[in-house]
């Protein structure tokens, strides 16, 4: 299996080398307001309601993780009952196991997937591709990253970071075609080679939005109609869902289905809502087998955390990137991880271990818009905040000098007179041009200018007056 794409611990030079590139500056600025000023657009159509029917989304949601275990079986005697086979993976290797599992019982090596963040997260398709399967990515932007032989940069636009100079480039590289840079000409040939490819696959995944307890169907969303051919064409599909995108009742999908379309891509409502119930014996009307992989992979454990556990709530509308001030700037590869901005800032630490993604809750200015546009009222700032503590208290702040530093400022604001004595210190080296160099800080920032004097030495003269 190749290399993984995912090293978090590499954030901040990763994210320093995003911040140097022009190029990257100017597309992710682009890509990031162009996608909230369509969101704003289209959120005015409830003047009054939006914030109403945050609330509610927050609230089922919420009863979803906090009933998790009852939504799980009665999700799974749903889908039982209309033919499908249930699956449960504890982590990623069971997960990309009973895949393969599943592949080779039905002779199946030619893959067609549609997006899917969970497969991201378990790096599913080096793992197939090492057990002798082909698979390909259909979502056109999501092609065009594994293409390049990368993962996606944000969760709703894969291929983000990349131009349309860029994109002939690799078209010409990878599939030896001739280069162009005309969008419809690039795409009408990615068509024809996926269309190729749908009508070959012995095997269709996806992942899922949501999961409907109460009547077993999938939903799964999507504007290119890739995820319907997927789902549909090959005689097996195999859907991987995390065990926190189950949903009550099918009922509650007409709120979660407008504020997903809205926050992801600014659209009333995405182009293609595929609901996927059962196998079709006939192949009259899709696939003749039909497979659901729920994924726990630390799910059950943030579940159990109640500082955190509403992290489970988000709907993948990538809606918090767009708003980061951080994201805009370091780009979605940086975070090293399937998922990046201020949801993948909290999810990353708890998936793969606060040890190494300890920098990616850092990562974020804590200007709290991204807890503003979240549509599901996850309390983003906090968790980042949270998460800081936690890594602070275990003490497992670096480099050294943080550590030594954050001890002494503690002691040092608790101490008036050494806090009277370092400010003069301050002053003094602040007049000397030493504070330019303050690592970490004067590179992105202008220097910290201290006032002339303090306040209470302003206040001792003017009581001498
Ligand atoms: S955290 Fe909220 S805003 Fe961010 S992707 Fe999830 S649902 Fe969307």
């Amino acid at each position: 299996m190749s290399e993984s794409h995912f090293h978090p611990e590499r954030f901040p030079a990763a994210a320093r080398a995003a911040v140097a590139n022009e190029y990257l500056q100017r597309v992710l600025k682009k890509a990031t307001h162009h996608s909230l000023g369509l969101r704003d657009e289209v959120v005015k159509d409830f003047p009054d309601t939006w914030e109403t029917m945050r609330d509610a989304a927050h609230r089922i949601r919420h009863f979803a993780i906090d009933h998790l275990d009852e939504m799980l079986e009665q999700l799974t005697a749903s889908c039982e009952q209309n033919g499908v086979v249930v699956h449960f993976a504890r982590d990623t290797q069971e997960a990309r196991n009973i895949t393969l599992e599943i592949l080779q019982q039905n002779h199946a090596t030619k893959i067609v997937k549609s997006k899917s963040m969970t497969t991201e997260e378990i790096e599913l398709n080096p793992f197939l591709e090492a057990n002798g399967c082909e698979v390909v990515e259909t979502d056109l932007g999501e092609y065009i990253v594994q293409l390049n032989n990368e993962p996606p940069s944000h969760i709703t636009a894969p291929a983000l970071h990349l131009s349309r100079q860029q994109i002939g480039k690799i078209f010409q590289d990878k599939l030896g075609i001739e280069y162009s840079e005309d969008p419809e000409e690039l795409t009408l040939k990615a068509r024809g080679i996926l269309r190729n490819k749908f009508l070959h696959a012995e095997a269709g995944i996806s992942g899922v939005n949501f999961a409907c307890a109460d009547t077993g169907r999938l939903v799964v969303v999507e504007n290119e109609g890739n995820a319907r051919l997927t789902t549909s064409l090959p005689k097996l599909h195999i859907a991987i869902c995390g065990i926190e995108k189950v949903i009550p009742k099918e009922k509650f999908l007409a709120i979660f289905l407008r504020m997903l379309a809205r926050s992801a891509t600014g659209q009333r409502l995405s182009t293609y809502t595929n609901f996927l119930s059962h196998p079709s014996p006939n192949r009259a009307a899709g696939p003749q087998i039909m497979h659901l992989i729920l994924l726990d992979n630390g799910r059950t454990k943030i579940m159990a955390d109640p500082a955190l556990r509403e992290s489970l709530l988000c709907i993948r509308c990538g809606a918090c990137l767009n708003v980061c001030p951080v994201y805009q700037r370091a780009g979605g590869h940086a975070y090293g991880s399937a998922y990046m901005g201020p949801i993948g800032a909290v999810l990353t630490p708890q998936f793969r271990g606060r040890e190494i993604a300890q920098s990616l809750p850092f990562a974020s200015s804590l200007c709290g818009a991204c807890g503003e546009i979240c549509p599901v009222k996850i309390p983003l700032p906090q968790q980042l905040w949270t998460l800081r503590s936690r890594i602070a208290e275990g003490d497992q702040l670096r480099p050294a000098f943080e550590r030594v530093g954050m001890q002494q400022w503690r002691e040092t604001v608790l101490n008036p007179a050494r806090y009277e004595r370092y400010g003069k210190l301050f002053r003094l080296c602040s007049r000397l041009g030493l504070t330019k160099i303050l690592p970490g800080w004067t590179p992105q920032r202008s220097p910290l200018t201290p006032a002339p004097s303090s306040f209470r030495e302003r206040w001792r003269k003017e009581k001498k007056q």
